[in-house]
């Protein structure tokens, strides 16, 4: 990382507002179904369930249900933070509720580990499944049941059939972009025959993947997803919920539209690459609906741009890559970009609010660029983090006249003379901030050369600058160790010019440098990390992500620290004055035993 100059940085006088919420099709699409009345016949069960689940019930008081529906097999990143931002933010601003379902109908996958983590997530981001006392967290393993029901209806009604061709020929003969599929020999197989094998699967009488059972829709379709989907398949595996009650799951395209609708959800919303999927989902429901499974109106599908940053890699399998290969330190580790790592770099809830909201919700892709997203922590901290000196690489500056000029009058030599500062600017009632300037205090080692470059003002011999919020010093020199690094750096006090004092002013200086006393500063460990990757797009192309990872992602250095930072708590925010904005570490930080992240540094230098 490097240093800004020295500067009396204006920080800006904006408080946190709640972002401007501008308009997008999902507001529009919404506020015209509020108008029209789309959904205002829906009744609500209390729970999901089918019709005559729902038709007992009231009138649904949610005028709106969306949902957030991850697959527990592994931490949330960034793009969840967005679809989460969305479902959440829409079910809040239009009186409606958000759902958290585990998507968890593939066996073998879910963890509790993972699901405890998501919770955790949403509940940090600021949103809750819990609404008007109810809880609306769900798993979709519960409409197993359901699910099963359904398919015998569409064996029943002559929609689906077990299709027992091998995977190869049904690959054949699905055909592709340009070639429409040819029809099964099984598929005009009798109702009676079908409903008979397909509860033979179920029954465990056939191996896994001798068979499935398909929906009848039509082979020839230029969509390929409405040629003759998959349903349901065999495959003896305990699931963490059902444990061994099946030995046939549905697949998720089947599954996902039964989900929304047993749970009544209004507005279904998902990320561009299923929008192929949108007139199977239509289809599948239309059937239900007519069989007078599921109620009606059934839940509509938008789409919208998934969330793409660069820099930054959201495959949940490539970043278990990092993990278990080491690259990180886990899935928290603050270089990585799920959500428990972004926490623990010090990025807030509001930020990653902010960053939702500022990418906009759009059927147009794109990269967000990295600074994006630290342009919305930048922000949201200047407002609130109190600030605080630090010295990342340390230097001893002895200020040779000090026992004369300072501690001579009262005949106190090793005299030390007390600061103050305010803990924030423009937050007067945070209060100021105690430390103590002496004969020797700790300095950057950038802030001294021996021969000045051009634009330096910092400490060079004959130089004067002001240690911040203490007094101002002139440069005589440095004393260098055997390998000619710099041992110290020495300076005489200029009288009378101590921050705050009437007169202190008279003495003009280009630079202002930042300090930290050797008597009271605290010894502290500090973590720079940078991005992880070097090229914009790791994985663009199939790239080999593992390539471009930076191996300066992470510098850890001993730092000294001012003594207001002794009471910092874990997870705390701070700026370290002219270095960034820092986090005391959620896992490692103590105290007696400080440990800092860098969450981002005060100007976007990256790549500059
Ligand atoms: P991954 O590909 O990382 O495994 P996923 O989409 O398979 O992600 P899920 O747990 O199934 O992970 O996703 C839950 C929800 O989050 C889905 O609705 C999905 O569309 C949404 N989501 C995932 N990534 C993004 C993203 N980058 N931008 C917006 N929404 C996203
Ligand atoms: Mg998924």
């Amino acid at each position: 990382m490097s240093l800004p100059a020295p500067s009396q940085k204006k920080f800006g006088t904006s408080q946190p507002t709640e972002p401007a919420k501008p308009s997008n099709f999902l507001r529009q699409i919404i506020e015209s179904d509020l108008t029209t009345g789309t959904n205002a016949t829906r009744r609500w069960g209390g729970s999901p369930g089918d019709n005559t689940h729902h038709a007992q019930g009231p009138l649904d008081p949610a005028r709106i249900r969306t949902r957030f529906p991850p697959e527990p097999n592994g931490y949330l990143h960034i793009g969840h933070a967005k679809s989460i931002c969305v479902n959440f933010g829409l079910a809040r601003d239009y009186a409606g509720v958000c759902h958290l379902r585990f998507d968890d109908t593939n066996p073998e996958k879910e963890d509790q580990e993972f699901v405890d983590a998501i919770m955790d997530t949403v509940r940090w981001l600021g949103f809750d499944w819990v609404a008007n006392g109810t809880s609306h967290l769900y798993h979709a393993s519960d409409y197993f049941d359901f699910m099963y029901r359904a398919a015998e209806h569409l064996i029943e009604t002559g929609h689906a059939y077990v299709d027992e061709q091998s995977a190869e020929e049904m690959r054949l003969n699905r055909g592709d972009f340009g070639k429409p599929g040819v029809n099964s020999r099984f598929r005009d197989r009798a109702a009676a025959d079908n409903l008979a094998r397909f509860r033979e699967m179920r029954d465990a009488r056939h191996a896994d993947g001798s068979m499935v059972l398909r929906a009848k829709v039509d082979m020839a379709s230029p969509n390929i997803n409405l040629r003759d989907p998959t349903i349901y398949r065999i495959r003896r595996a305990e699931h963490h919920n059902t444990g061994d009650k099946w030995c046939i799951y549905p697949m998720y395209a089947y599954a996902h539209p039964i989900e929304d609708a047993l749970e009544q959800i209004t507005h279904s919303i998902c990320t561009l690459e299923f929008e192929d999927q949108r007139p199977w989902y239509d289809w599948l429901l239309e059937r239900l609906i007519e069989g007078r499974l599921l109620q009606a109106p059934p839940p509509r599908q938008y789409e919208f741009a998934r969330l793409n940053l660069t820099y930054v890699i959201t495959s949940k399998r490539k970043l278990a890559t990092l993990v278990y290969d080491h690259k990180v330190s886990g899935w928290d580790d603050p270089r990585m970009p799920t959500l428990v790592g972004l926490r623990r770099r010090g990025y807030t809830p509001e930020s990653l609010r902010l960053l939702a909201e500022r990418t906009g919700t759009s059927k147009a892709g794109g990269w967000t660029d990295y600074s994006t997203l630290e342009g919305c922590l930048r922000e949201t901290l200047d407002v609130s983090a109190p600030r605080a000196m630090a010295v990342l690489d340390p230097v001893k500056l002895l200020i040779t006249n000090w026992d004369d000029v300072m501690g001579g009058g009262n005949g106190q030599p090793g005299f030390l003379d007390a600061c103050s500062a305010p803990l924030h600017p423009h937050l007067p009632e945070l209060g100021r901030r105690q430390f103590k300037i002496g004969r020797e205090v700790w300095i950057e080692r950038t802030d001294f050369e021996e021969t000045p470059a051009k634009g330096f003002f910092r400490l060079f011999p004959g130089n004067r600058v002001r240690l911040k919020y203490g007094h101002v010093v002139e440069c005589t020199g440095c004393s260098r160790n055997a390998d000619g690094s710099v041992a110290q750096v020495h300076a005489l006090l200029v009288p009378d010019t101590k921050s705050g004092t009437p007169g202190s002013d008279a003495v003009k200086v280009k630079g202002v440098i930042t300090w930290v006393a050797v008597a009271d500063g605290l010894p502290a460990e500090v973590r720079l990390y940078d991005r992880l990757f070097t090229e914009p797009q790791p994985d663009a192309g199939g790239k080999d992500f593992l390539a471009s990872l930076n191996p300066d992602s992470l510098k850890v250095v001993q730092a000294l620290v001012e003594p207001s930072l002794a009471t910092a708590s874990a997870d705390e925010k701070f700026q370290f004055e002219r270095h960034g904005y820092f986090v005391a570490d959620r896992v490692d930080h103590a105290p007696g035993r400080p440990v800092f992240n860098l969450a981002v540094g005060l100007k976007d230098s990256w790549g500059k």
